[in-house]
């Protein structure tokens, strides 16, 4: 086994981590696993530093699984005139299309223009033309028949005047968060999961470590190192609170219910303006499903407990989207699951609940802000799609502590490695290899070469190959079951009840790889179902739950 594949051994790299904790200095730790975490870990392995990464739950675990994933400039961070955003984002999709394609792909987007409605075709087109003129490519055009027989069939026609197409990207998030720490291992970096940072060490008032826990074992110990990076996002305040800073993020939920596509086939991912509200809201085509997004509201509750949709939201998205196809009738039967994540937004209000509620969830800044604590360096904010741009301006911030570090190629280089074309022996289509080969990097070709042939057939509507679900087991560090159906693999929100027709077939895969027993077999099932009930489901199926199992999903899902 190779090096790379042995580094995503959990078990090895723990006892490497508590063994070498006294002698060995990182120069950087990076506390969070979610995009910007892991972006941070490759920028900074690839300027040469030794770094760590480590992440409380499985990595993913927060916003960067349960985002709309969509790598996009944001045409309506655009309207509202954040044009750095807009820009920094457009042109990071270009550099992500044409580095992962098959992972992050085209996407192509359709608005409807209806009577008396702002913005206009007029307006909307001139945005767009500035929107393609920073990617580079003209990608817009307008449509003035056939909307409802071939674009969008069963759209709203009332007052309906003609329509707008125009294109960004999506990806599949949890995936994205994998490659990038993949390349990361292959560029000398280390990413551990399941190891939460609890207290940040202090000597003579500068930051010098963390202490940490591991979340399986309970066993806690130091670390040590030059420059420790705070990329919580959510949680961001929790850390930057014990060096006593003042809160700046403002925790914003936003959910989405995702239906099987037959019942809402789309061609196009569809903006549409919310009729309370006026909120723009969507519905794209996503891994063969549709999926329905998305609100922006204050989450007040614990961010200690995962975020599920509450019962407003699924009526305010079922309103939503029934207004926008009338004839869909689409009802909380026809959704296989829901997810809600939470945006780390930052807001100069945070810590004033009364002024906070002046603004709007929807009027807050999506730019990401970095904060210099005692070496603490605390980022938060941001997209998705920008993961690169705040990598490298942490890295900036961190120079300070780190003046050998060498910045001066990363911004023009290429974030990750051409893979050369391994010759595959597969019934595999072109397609399926390209995001193969995306999704894996240099592994793709193990992956394909070591499947039977069974193995290299979809599961049940999805994408996702039997052999791919045998692959992370092996090598993604996968610890319970909800990693591997709910980021490894989006199983868990493809399939109904959280795909329990494939548990039959997953038993004797986990027992093996994972050396689970009978016992723990049950164990995991039980807690995997327990948080597919009370987080990926409608409100109502959450009420089913007795208080002893509720309480028993919160404990392992925590
Ligand atoms: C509903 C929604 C829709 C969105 N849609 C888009 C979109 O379409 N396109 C786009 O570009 N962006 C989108 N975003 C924004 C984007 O998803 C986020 O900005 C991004 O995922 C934030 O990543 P992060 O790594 O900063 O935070 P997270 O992904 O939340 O990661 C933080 C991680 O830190 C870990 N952590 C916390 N405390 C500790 C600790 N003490 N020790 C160790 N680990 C810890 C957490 O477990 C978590 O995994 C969306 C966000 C949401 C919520």
């Amino acid at each position: 086994m190779s090096h790379v594949l042995a580094g995503f051994n959990r078990a090895q790299r723990l006892s490497q981590l508590q063994q070498g904790a006294d002698n060995t200095v990182w120069d950087m730790i990076v506390v969070g696993g979610g995009i910007t975490g892991a972006g941070i870990l490759l920028t900074a392995s690839q300027a040469g530093l030794k770094v760590l990464l480590i992440e409380q739950q499985d990595f993913a675990w927060g916003a960067s699984s349960k985002s709309s994933k969509m790598v996009h400039g944001g045409l309506r961070y655009l309207g509202s005139g954040q044009y750095n955003m807009t820009k920094d984002a457009v042109t990071e999709r270009e550099k992500l299309l044409n580095e992962l394609p098959g992972l992050v792909n085209p996407l192509q987007f359709l608005m409807g223009h209806y009577k008396y409605q702002f913005p206009g075709p007029l307006v909307f087109n001139s945005l767009l033309t500035i929107y393609d003129w920073i990617g580079g490519k003209r990608n817009h055009s307008y449509i003035n028949h056939g909307i409802a027989d071939f674009h969008a069939p069963g759209i709203e026609q009332n007052k309906l005047q003609g329509a707008t197409q125009f294109a960004d990207a999506v990806t599949d998030d949890a995936r994205l968060v994998m490659r990038v720490l993949q390349e990361a291992q292959e560029c000398g970096g280390t990413a551990i999961n399941y190891l939460s940072a609890e207290h940040i060490i202090l000597t003579a008032d500068a930051v010098t470590g963390v202490n940490v826990a591991d979340q399986v074992s309970g066993q806690k110990f130091n670390l040590q190192a030059k420059v420790v990076i705070n990329a919580t996002g959510p949680w961001t305040d929790k850390l930057r609170q014990q060096l006593h800073a003042k809160k700046a993020i403002r925790p914003l939920r936003g959910s989405h219910l995702i239906v099987p596509s037959w019942r809402l086939p789309l061609a196009y991912s569809v903006s549409y303006f919310h009729p309370e509200d006026k909120r723009p809201i969507f519905a794209f085509p996503w891994e063969n499903s549709t999926v329905i997004g998305t609100t922006d509201l204050d989450h007040d509750s614990d961010l200690d407990q995962q975020p599920c949709i509450s019962q407003n939201e699924v009526d305010y998205l079922l309103t939503g989207i029934n207004k926008q196809f009338p004839q869909a009738d689409i009802t909380e039967s026809d959704v296989i699951s829901t997810y809600a994540g939470i945006r780390p937004v930052v807001s100069n209000d945070a810590s004033n609940k009364k002024q906070l509620k002046k603004t709007k969830p929807s009027d807050e800044k999506r730019e990401h802000s970095i904060w210099n604590e005692q070496g603490l360096i605390s980022v938060a904010g941001g997209k998705l799609t920008t993961f690169r741009l705040i990598a490298l301006d942490v890295l900036k911030v961190a120079q300070h502590y780190l003046p050998d570090m060498n910045l001066i190629d990363l911004q023009a280089a290429k974030l990750f490695q051409t893979i050369p074309d391994t010759p595959v022996d597969s019934i595999l289509h072109p397609q399926q290899i390209q995001r193969l080969k995306s999704q894996y990097g240099k592994h793709y070709s193990h992956l394909i070469n070591n499947a039977e042939h069974n193995e290299l057939r979809p599961i049940g509507s999805t994408n996702t190959l039997l052999a791919e679900l045998k692959w992370s087991l092996q090598h993604e560090m996968v610890v319970h079951l909800d990693d591997l159906l709910l980021r490894r693999t989006r199983i868990g929100l493809l399939l109904a009840a959280g795909g329990e027709q494939l548990f039959g077939q997953l038993q004797p895969l986990c027992q093996t790889a994972l050396h689970w027993n009978e016992g723990q077999w049950q164990q995991e099932l039980s807690r995997y179902q327990g948080i597919i009930q009370r987080y990926y489901s409608l409100p109502k199926h959450r009420q089913l739950l007795s208080t002893q199992d509720v309480s028993s999903a919160n404990a392992v899902a925590n």
